[in-house]
């Protein structure tokens, strides 16, 4: 294999002035070592029997995962630790901080810090995505789940850590924040976010669009009566303010018609994952997500490690297939790290990685580069 056959530093242009993250979880955007000092602090339960165990249990490495739901497991443990007000804003600083300082490093230190002296770039544009309604310590109490901390609470805390962060940076970072349906969550948990999401737009411009996350083994939206509920969702939600994008066709749980069926219902004008529509393709001769994609102008989220680590795509080569197939159809896309903090991950690391397996070249690295600023909800 040519190592570092391209350095990702000298393919980017001279005045390249800092990439655009949209596709990162904050869940997934706090190093380790901080959630579990977050953890201590507030005196979480679960967190583990030591900072080895708490190490052990949230990295998200390939050698203990088989699938999504496998790889969504831990997210329960990080939003006990990012839940209420003030873990939110402490949150939000770290992971906007962390990709500004670290995006555009090549390699991390086991415990989730920098670890690169040179970053190749810095991260100017950040899309933090996360379920409010997660951050709000839900627990059973005698009539059903309840939270503890107010919602309207986290979401305002979070705008205002972002805020505050902007004005730190003296805008050289800018911030906005994807509200994200659950596919684990109850109908009604869901309408209640979206309520909420439709009264924020309307004051809070940190609000900037609407996801749907989670396992899809929970909810495929494989009928009429879902669709219909969650076209609703996100129209209530969103309104025609807000940007639209939607995990969808990452595991063999979606087929190609609920694919082209959910991008439809919600009007998505990004999807995260859209690994289903370069299947069928690739399986069966079904060209229609892909056309549907191209055709509607829609960009797709991709997220290497990510998509490695949930078998979602088996290895480097045939990620290079899947850019290649989208090319073929002239589609767009992006890339991302999901979780960078919990995968170990940084932009920069992903974009070497498929250098360095000649899965992709300097031409589409730029490519992708400049479609992210280019699709940004911000
Ligand atoms: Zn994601």
């Amino acid at each position: 294999m040519s190592q570092e056959k391209y350095r990702l530093k000298d393919i980017l242009p001279i005045d390249f002035s800092g990439a655009t993250e949209l596709h990162v979880h904050l869940g997934g955007s706090v190093p380790i070592y901080r959630l579990w000092e977050m953890g201590v602090q507030r005196g979480i339960r679960g967190v583990g029997d030591s900072y080895e165990d708490f190490i052990k249990l949230l990295h998200r490495a390939a050698d203990k995962l088989e699938n999504l739901d496998d790889y969504l497991q831990v997210f329960d443990t990080v939003e006990l630790i990012q839940a209420g007000p003030q873990a939110i804003k402490d949150s939000v600083v770290i992971a906007i901080n962390g990709a500004y300082r670290t995006g555009g490093m090549i390699r991390l230190a086991p415990g989730g810090d920098g670890g690169d002296p040179e970053p190749a770039f810095s991260i100017t544009q950040l899309e933090l995505r996360f379920n409010p309604l997660k951050r709000t310590g839900a627990h059973q109490t005698k009539s059903g789940i309840s939270g503890l901390y107010d919602v309207d609470r986290i979401i305002r805390a979070a705008c205002q850590a972002a805020e505050e962060s902007e004005i730190a940076y003296r805008g050289k970072i800018k911030t906005g924040f994807i509200c994200c349906f659950g596919r684990d969550m109850s109908w009604e948990t869901n309408k209640l976010l979206a309520e909420k999401i439709s009264i924020w737009r309307k004051t809070q411009d940190k609000v900037v669009g609407i996801d749907l996350a989670g396992p899809e083994s929970v909810l495929k939206l494989d009928n009429d009566k879902d669709l219909a509920k969650m076209a609703d969702l996100y129209d209530l939600a969103a309104g025609d303010k807000l940007g639209r994008t939607i995990h969808v066709g990452e595991t063999p749980h979606i087929t190609i018609d609920t694919f082209i069926n959910t991008i439809n219902a919600v009007k998505a004008t990004r999807v995260a994952h859209p690994i289903i529509s370069a299947k069928a393709y690739w399986d069966k001769k079904d060209s229609r997500g892909l056309k549907l994609l191209a055709d509607k102008n829609i960009c797709c989220e991709l997220c290497v490690k990510s998509n490695l680590l949930t078998k979602a795509i088996s290895d480097a080569q045939e990620y290079k297939r899947f850019i290649d197939t989208l090319d073929e159809f002239g589609i767009r896309y992006t890339f991302s790290t999901d979780s960078p903090a919990l995968q170990l991950t940084t932009l920069g690391n992903e974009l070497q990685f498929l250098l360095d397996n000649d899965a992709i070249s300097p031409e589409q690295i730029l490519r992708a580069l400049d479609t992210a600023k280019e699709v940004s909800f911000i």
